[in-house]
This record gives structure tokens, C-alpha cells and sequence, in this order.
């Protein structure tokens, strides 16, 4: 894993895919419900097993519930000269999310409260929503609105918002232990990349990766509409909701800022551990956050009733960078070799996961002898290297207390490594797995974006 810095050619390529799948996803208009997240989740199916579910508007799911289905299909400002002025066929941040419809001429003056803008950077087009108060309205650049000219404009907004469904989609590969992992992205944001696109994209592709595989855990991955679709599974699964023993919301995953990992609120779970212990070792000047109840679904994941060891890995937080919820948050924003680094990245916080378990060290009293098991340097005297020093670090902790994480930690030494030297050791008798830990797999090879692309 001290590798996810080293992009081979084939990084490279399973990079450019997911930007172009990214890339393919974009023009979709998604909200938290209508047919952009249908269209979404359609296309997300056609690479990974994805069952879609639709919960009817109405439904009661905790203290909210399901809204009512908005759908679009045109909008615009027409000026005098039957010219649109601004257009939602251009792009579909400039209807306000949920509008209601209409159709109506009126004077700027009218117009005007109806329009939203961003002063400080305007060329950028504003992303707005209004999903659980009926309103109308249009998103444009801030230099768009100061030409609006002081005359007549027709208004049109072509939507519905009407009884229908919440749809969201659900993928889940059963491993030995019905003990799961859960992934969870949100589905629901427009033409936006980074807040939405790349961790739906690096999910997909994760979970391309786990497919087929002998897994110790079962793994469930969520393409949820924000906060109300993670509500909804959350309260139509709360038995289901009991098994889940790590889990991530993957967002803002495909921007050059350095990674982020905000910690479930149980604060040291083995996701948190294994999470700070993968980006401390293979990404540049990670930073760990504690939780806070504001941010992404972790909010719900981690609500006291439920306090799931969920935790949420980003890169630039959101709302700390100027481009989130604007026009600039676009294609070129993300980039394919951020986008493999974040899937490398989770793919390591998953093996870590998958392999971490006890040892005991079989012969206790001393270190056992190494060398005539061709398991020590053969010229005494150099320096030991890592491998080596791996190695004593499993057999002096490997008392059937301590982890392969805590051994890592505790001897900063990366994971993989220790996981290493786990299983030689294990090869020549010296350790033996704590009975009950996680049943040792059969598919020990670690998961790397090159599987993902061989496999897709
Ligand atoms: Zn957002």
C-alpha cells in the first residue's frame, strides 16, 4: 500500500475510466427523487449488480417523510426578443432544485427575488434547492443577471411535483460472515462532479472490485438521494441496519486537495483506525477530523439511536472550497488520477478491514529461531531490513490480544507489511490465527484499481 503514490500505466487507464463514466453521468439533471436518479441508478446497474427500490411519497420514515416526485423537463427566461436569456437545456443548475412549474410574463422587478446568483465569483452559475418548501426559482451567473435588461421576461419552469416515489439503489455481495461493510454515497446533485459524481463513480468501481471474490465481511453499497434516502433505508432497514460493522460515506473524493476522513462518533472504531492508518501511510499530509453532526449521510448513520461506526472520506471538505455547490465544481475539477488514487485509497481501507485479525506466537519463550527457517538475513551483522523487522514485531505482539492494526500502529509500520509477514509466519508454523477471528480466505490477493478494470 506504500505504493498508491507509484501510478502505473494501468492506474492511469482505470483513472480515465471512471472520469469517463463520471463524465457520461454528468449532464444527468439528479435530484432526491424523478427520473435523473432512476436514469443514475440505471447506469450504475449496468456495471454492478444494483437492485433499485422505490419507497412511495407519503411514507413515514422516522420523524420525516417521503416527499413528493419532481421531475423536469425545460425551463427558462425569455427576454423581449424571444431569446432565452438563461437556459436549462445549457446547463441544469440554473433551475432552482424542486422548482415548482410555471409559466408567466412579469417585470425584472418580479423576477428578481426568483433569481440566485454568486457576486463573488460571477461567472459561476449558484447550485440551489428548495425540496421541502414549495418555491420556484433560477440559478445564473451574478454578470448573467446584471445584463438582464429592465423589461418584460417569460418565465417558463416545464416541472412536476406530484405523488410518485423515492427511488435509490442498493448493491450487497454476501461474504463468510454476515457481519457488514457498508458504502454510502449520495445520488441526488445535478451537474456536479466532485460532490456527488466522484464517490458515486469510486464506489461503482470499488464495488466492481469486491465482485466475485471470497469476502470475510458482506458488503452493502447504498446510491442513496442525501439525507432523506439515507432516513428512509435506515428506517425501512433498522434490523438490517444492526449487522453493519464498518462503514464510509464516500464524497468529494476526485478534487486535487489532500484527503480528508471525518471519524464516526463512536470516535476509535476499527474503521476510524484503519482509515487514518491507510491515509497516514500512502497520501500526502492526510488530516483526521473528529466527528461533528453536520456534513454528509454519516449524520444519520450516526444519530444515537443507530451510532454505526460510519465515518466520511473526502478530499477538500465540503463547503471549504469555492467551487462546491457552483458550476465550477465540473469535469475538470476531478481528475482521473485523483479519482484511482481515492479508489486505491479504499481499497486499502478494505483490506485492512478483510485481514485484520489476532495471531499467537507458538513459541512464546524467546524469539524463535529464524534463520535456519530462512526467515532472518543470511550474513550477520548488517542492518535488519523491513520485512525482517515486520516479522519480530508479529511474533513479539502476536499474544491473541493484539490485532494486525494495533501491531501496525504501534510499530508505524504499514499494514500491508505486518499482513505480510502474518501470513509467512503463519506458513511456517510459527503463528497460529486465534480461533473465531475471521476465518482466514482463500482469495488473499489484495484488492488494486487494475482487478476493477480487468473486471469491468
Ligand atoms: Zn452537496
Amino acid at each position: 500500500m506504500s505504493l498508491l503514490k507509484q501510478f502505473d500505466q494501468k492506474n492511469i487507464e482505470a483513472g480515465k475510466e471512471l472520469h469517463r463514466f463520471a463524465g457520461e453521468l454528468y449532464p444527468i439533471c439528479r435530484s432526491i427523487t424523478g427520473d435523473g436518479i432512476r436514469r443514475t441508478l440505471s447506469m450504475i446497474g449496468d456495471r454492478i449488480p444494483l437492485k433499485t427500490l422505490e419507497v412511495p411519497t407519503g411514507t413515514p420514515v422516522f420523524d420525516w417523510t417521503v416527499p413528493k416526485e419532481w421531475n423536469i423537463r425545460d425551463a427558462y427566461i425569455k427576454g423581449r426578443a424571444g431569446k432565452r436569456v438563461v437556459d436549462f437545456q445549457k446547463c441544469n443548475l440554473h433551475v432552482l432544485n424542486y422548482s415548482t412549474p410555471i409559466r408567466a410574463t412579469m417585470p425584472l422587478g418580479e423576477l428578481k427575488p426568483h433569481l440566485h446568483t454568486i457576486p463573488q465569483n460571477p461567472d459561476w452559475v449558484p447550485y440551489r434547492t428548495s425540496y421541502y418548501k414549495e418555491d420556484w426559482g433560477f440559478c445564473l451567473s451574478h454578470n448573467q443577471m446584471l445584463a438582464l435588461k429592465d423589461e418584460e421576461y417569460e418565465v417558463c419552469i416545464d416541472s412536476t411535483l406530484e405523488d410518485g416515489h423515492l427511488t435509490y439503489g442498493e448493491c450487497y455481495f454476501p461474504g463468510r460472515s454476515d457481519d457488514e461493510v457498508l458504502i454510502s454515497c449520495h445520488a441526488c446533485h445535478p451537474s456536479l462532479a466532485n460532490d456527488n459524481l466522484s464517490g458515486l463513480t469510486v464506489a461503482t468501481f470499488l464495488a466492481q472490485l469486491l465482485s466475485g471474490r471470497d469476502l470475510r465481511y458482506s458488503y452493502r453499497f447504498l446510491f442513496i438521494p442525501g439525507t432523506i434516502g439515507a432516513i428512509t433505508w435506515l428506517a425501512r432497514n433498522r434490523e438490517t441496519a444492526g449487522r453493519i460493522r464498518h462503514g464510509l460515506v464516500l464524497t468529494g473524493i476526485g478534487d486535487k486537495g489532500r484527503f480528508h476522513y471525518k471519524k464516526s462518533r463512536q470516535g476509535n472504531a476499527e474503521i476510524d483506525r484503519a482509515a487514518a492508518h491507510v491515509l497516514t501511510h500512502s497520501t500526502e499530509s492526510p488530516e483526521i477530523l473528529e466527528f461533528s453532526p453536520s456534513g454528509y449521510d454519516e449524520r444519520q448513520y450516526c444519530s444515537p439511536g443507530f451510532n454505526l461506526a460510519v465515518g466520511c472520506l473526502m478530499r477538500s471538505v465540503w463547503g471549504n472550497y469555492p467551487e462546491y455547490h457552483t458550476s465550477a465544481d465540473n469535469l475538470e475539477f476531478i481528475q482521473p488520477l485523483q479519482l484511482v488514487e481515492s479508489l486505491r485509497v479504499c481499497a486499502a481501507i478494505l483490506d485492512v478491514l478483510e485481514h485484520n485479525r489476532r495471531y499467537v506466537n507458538v513459541n512464546p519463550y524467546c524469539e524463535p529461531q529464524l534463520g535456519r527457517r530462512n526467515l532472518y538475513r543470511s550474513t550477520g551483522g548488517e542492518a535488519i531490513g523491513a520485512e525482517i523487522n515486520a516479522r519480530l514485531w508479529m511474533l513479539n505482539f502476536s499474544d491473541g490480544k493484539h490485532s494486525l492494526l494495533d501491531i501496525a500502529e504501534r510499530s508505524g509500520l504499514p499494514f500491508a507489511s505486518i499482513s505480510d509477514a502474518a501470513d509467512l509466519l503463519l506458513h511456517n508454523h510459527l503463528l497460529s490465527l486465534v480461533p473465531g477471528d475471521g476465518k482466514q480466505g482463500t482469495d488473499r490477493g489484495e484488492l488494486s484499481p487494475e482487478n476493477s478494470l480487468r473486471r469491468s
